[in-house]
C-alpha cells in the first residue's frame, strides 16, 4: 500500500543496488564485486547523451556517443540510425502518408513552423579516447526498406569500413539538431510544455545477421536494445524536468540548468520540461515487493486528482507485481500532460504520461485507467521488450488483458461515462458498470474491425484505422478467452513464466505460444492458426429452436407389407436445436438446453462444420436453448444470436437493454444538439 513520504534528495538508485547485492549473494562465489549492481539487462546499447532545448527556436542541439556491443554470430557490415522526428518532416514521409490513408489530414494545412525534422550533422567511429576513426557522414544514406517511399527520412544506414564482429564493441559519436514539430502525436511542444520523445540518433537492433530497424510508421511502435543512459539536458533554469532514469545532477550557467539523470538497463530515454508542472510524490510500498518511489508532474489544475494517479501506478505496481514478477527500478515518475498537448497515453522506460480532464467524474476510471495501463507497459513493453514494431500487440494485448483484470480487482465502482460538448462534459452512468469481458476489453471495436487485419500481419504494415482493434482488443479477448477456456490461475501462470523467462530479452510470437503449450499442456497451434495467423472471426448461432410432440406419417412395415401410418406420441415432446457457425473461425462450444421442469441438457460439439442438429426426446417442453452458455468464446463476434428461447423475455433482460438503449439515444441526441 502506498504512502506519502518526504521528497526524496538526489542520488543514485539505491535500489538497484539492494536488487543486484541479492542477485549477487544468490549467484555465488562467481561475484567480484558485491557493491557494484549486477546488470539486468545485456547493456550492449549504451547512449551517453548531451542536449540544449532552445525555447526561442523550439530546437534541440546534441551530442551522442553510442557504445554498441555485437551480441550476435555473425559480423555487422553497416549501422542502421533511426531519425523519428523526419516523420514530422514534410506530407511526403510514410508516417504522414499513412496517416493520411486513414483519413487523417493533419498537417494539410500546416504552416512552416508546426513541422519537425531531426538533422545528423556529424557521424564518426570514435576510438576510446575520442578522437576520429572513420568520418560516416560521406557514406550516411536515407533507405526506405519498408515502402520504398524515396521521400522518407525516418531512417538511414551507414557502411562501416571495419565490420564490428560478434562480441566486439563499436564507439559512435553523432552531432545532431531536432526541431520540435507541433504538438502531435505524443512529441511535440505546446505553450512552454516539452515532451520530447523519440528525440535522439538511435541504432536499431541487430539480430540473425542483419539489423532489424524499420522505417518510422503511424501505427509502429519502438524497438530497441537495453543499455545504460546518462543524458544531460540542459533547459532554462527553473523549468522543472521529468525523465527517465533518476536526477544525479544540476548544474546553473547563465540562465540554464543543466539536468543529468542516469538509468541502466532500459531501452529507451524520454524526458519532459516546462515552468507549470507541480510535483508530488509518494513512495508505493507494498509486503513482498520492493518498493517504488513515485513521482507526479501534474499539470496545476488537475491538483486535486493526485491521488487517483497514484491510485493507478500503485494498482499496476501491485498486481503486476504479485502476478508477473516486481517491477525492479525502484522509481517511477508519472508525467500528466496540459490539455490538447497530444502527449498523453505513452509509456518510456520508468516514466510514461497520463492524462485526465478537468471535469472527471470519482466512481469511473478516468483516469486512473491510462495510469494503470501505462505502468503497466513497463513490465511488458519495458522489460520483456519485444520488437513493438512488427508484433506490438504482444505488449499492447498483453497489457489491455492484464490491466482490465486490474481494473476489475483494485478499481472499482467503474461506471460508464460518456462525454458531451465537444467530448468535454462527462455524464456519468450510475446504472451501468462497466463489464471486464466485453467493455474493459473493447469489444466494441473488435466487433467493427476484427476482421480487418491478421494479428500476424506486421504491426506497421496493419490497416492505420484497425491497428487498436487488432493489437489492443483483439488480442485482449483471445487471452480472455484463453481464460475462460483454461482459467485466471492459468493465465497467471503463462504470464508469470513469459515474463520472468523473457525480461531484457527480445522475444517473439512462437516464444509466447510456446509457453502457453507447455504451462497448459495442451497444444493450440489450432487456436493461434485462426486469431493469430488469419482474419477469420467467429460467430455461433442458434439458428432454429422447437419443442413440439413428435408425430408420423407414412408408410410403415406391416403383416408382410406396407401400410399408411399416422401416429402422435403421447407424453414426450421432441426438442430440436439447429446450431450453425456463421463466420470462419472454428471453436468447441458447448449447447444447453433448458426444459420447462428445470432440467438442462448440454451437448458438446467440436464446432467445425458448418451447422449441427441435436434432438432431445423427453416428457416436457424446452423453454430455451444456447450455444456456448457461459460465453467461453469472448470472440463470438454476435452474442445476441446465441440463444433461443420458447417464453417471453425476462422482465429483468428487458431492463437492461432500454438502459443500453437510452444511453446509445440520449448520447445520439445530446451530439445532435452539439452540432445543431
Ligand atoms: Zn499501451
Amino acid at each position: 500500500m502506498p504512502v506519502v513520504t518526504d521528497r526524496k534528495g538526489l542520488g543514485g538508485p539505491g535500489c538497484l543496488a539492494l536488487l543486484a547485492a541479492v542477485l549477487l549473494l544468490q549467484a555465488g562465489p562467481v561475484a567480484q564485486q558485491p557493491a557494484a549492481p549486477a546488470p539486468l539487462s545485456p547493456r550492449n546499447a549504451n547512449y551517453d547523451i548531451q542536449v540544449t532545448l532552445d525555447p526561442a527556436t523550439r530546437s534541440l542541439t546534441g551530442t551522442e556517443v553510442i557504445e554498441w556491443r555485437n551480441l550476435g554470430t555473425m559480423a555487422a557490415y553497416s549501422v542502421r540510425v533511426h531519425l523519428y522526428w523526419n516523420a514530422f518532416r514534410n506530407t511526403n514521409s510514410t508516417w504522414l502518408r499513412q496517416r493520411k490513408l486513414a483519413g487523417d489530414d493533419s498537417f494539410a494545412e500546416a504552416p512552416e513552423g508546426d513541422f519537425g525534422y531531426s538533422e545528423i550533422a556529424t557521424i564518426a567511429v570514435i576510438n576510446e579516447d575520442g578522437s576520429v576513426k572513420a568520418d560516416l557522414k560521406p557514406v550516411l544514406r536515407f533507405i526506405s526498406p519498408d515502402d520504398q517511399n524515396p521521400d522518407d527520412r525516418s531512417l538511414t544506414s551507414a557502411e562501416l569500413p571495419v565490420p564490428v564482429q560478434p562480441g566486439e564493441q563499436l564507439r559512435l559519436r553523432i552531432t545532431w539538431t531536432g526541431k520540435f514539430p507541433k504538438n502531435f502525436d505524443r512529441t511535440g511542444v505546446i505553450g512552454d510544455y516539452y515532451f520530447v520523445s523519440q528525440w535522439f540518433p538511435k541504432l536499431g537492433v541487430f539480430e540473425a545477421g542483419g539489423w532489424t530497424a524499420h522505417q518510422f510508421f503511424a501505427n509502429s511502435e519502438f524497438y530497441s536494445d537495453f543499455g545504460r543512459y546518462d543524458v544531460r539536458m540542459t533547459v532554462p533554469s527553473g523549468w522543472m524536468v521529468g525523465a527517465t532514469g533518476t536526477e544525479q545532477s544540476r548544474t546553473d550557467s547563465g540562465g540554464t540548468t543543466t539536468h543529468r539523470y542516469v538509468q541502466d538497463d532500459v531501452h529507451d530515454f524520454a524526458w519532459t520540461t516546462s515552468p507549470a508542472f507541480i510535483e508530488r510524490r509518494q513512495r508505493f510500498e507494498h509486503p513482498g515487493l520492493p518498493p517504488v518511489d513515485l513521482r507526479l508532474l501534474l499539470q496545476p489544475e488537475h491538483a486535486g486528482q493526485a491521488d487517483r494517479h497514484f491510485a493507478g501506478a500503485a494498482a499496476a505496481l501491485r498486481y503486476y507485481g504479485e502476478w508477473y514478477g516486481a517491477y525492479p527500478y525502484g522509481h517511477l515518475t508519472i508525467v500528466d500532460p496540459p490539455f490538447q498537448s497530444n502527449s498523453g497515453g505513452m509509456e518510456y522506460p520508468t516514466l510514461f504520461t497520463g492524462g485526465t480532464r478537468w471535469l472527471a467524474p470519482r466512481g469511473s476510471n478516468d483516469p486512473e485507467y491510462v495510469v494503470l495501463h501505462e505502468a503497466g507497459h513497463q513490465f511488458w513493453y519495458g522489460m520483456v521488450a519485444n520488437n513493438e514494431t512488427e508484433r506490438g500487440w504482444l505488449d499492447e494485448g498483453l497489457n489491455e488483458y492484464s490491466d482490465s483484470r486490474v481494473q476489475a480487482e483494485a478499481l472499482q465502482p467503474n461506471y460508464l461515462v460518456q462525454r458531451f460538448f465537444g467530448d468535454f462534459i462527462p455524464w456519468q452512468f450510475r446504472d451501468i458498470p462497466l463489464k471486464r469481458a466485453t467493455d474493459t476489453n473493447w469489444m466494441n471495436t473488435y466487433r467493427r474491425l476484427g476482421d480487418r487485419d491478421a494479428l500476424s500481419t506486421p504491426t506497421f504494415a496493419l490497416w492505420p484505422g484497425s491497428h487498436q482493434a487488432q493489437s489492443y482488443h483483439k488480442t485482449a479477448l483471445m487471452l480472455h478467452t484463453l481464460e475462460r477456456r483454461h482459467s485466471w490461475d492459468v493465465m497467471q501462470k503463462v504470464l508469470a513464466a513469459f515474463f520472468s523467462r523473457w525480461q531484457f530479452r527480445h522475444p517473439q510470437p512462437d516464444d509466447f505460444f510456446a509457453v502457453v503449450e507447455e504451462v497448459t499442456g495442451m497444444p493450440h497451434a489450432w487456436f493461434f492458426d485462426q486469431i493469430y495467423r488469419s482474419s477469420n472471426t467467429f460467430d455461433y448461432a442458434i439458428e432454429r429452436f422447437d419443442s413440439v410432440v413428435p408425430s408420423s406419417r407414412g408408410l410403415q412395415e406391416s403383416g408382410g407389407g406396407l401400410a399408411f401410418a399416422e401416429t402422435t406420441a403421447t407424453g414426450t415432446y421432441r426438442t430440436t436445436v439447429v446450431v450453425r457457425r456463421l463466420e470462419a473461425g472454428v471453436f468447441p462450444v458447448d449447447v444447453l438446453v433448458t426444459f420447462a421442469n428445470g432440467e438442462q441438457a448440454r451437448e458438446s460439439w467440436d464446432g467445425r462444420a458448418r451447422w449441427r442438429a441435436f434432438t432431445f426426446d423427453r416428457p416436457v417442453k424446452a423453454v430455451s436453448a444456447q450455444v456456448d452458455p457461459e460465453r467461453v468464446l469472448l470472440l463470438d463476434t454476435n452474442y445476441t444470436n446465441n440463444s433461443s428461447t420458447l417464453t417471453p423475455a425476462t422482465e429483468a433482460a428487458a431492463t437492461k437493454w432500454s438502459l443500453r438503449w437510452m444511453v446509445w439515444l440520449q448520447d445520439l441526441m445530446m451530439t445532435y444538439a452539439f452540432f445543431v
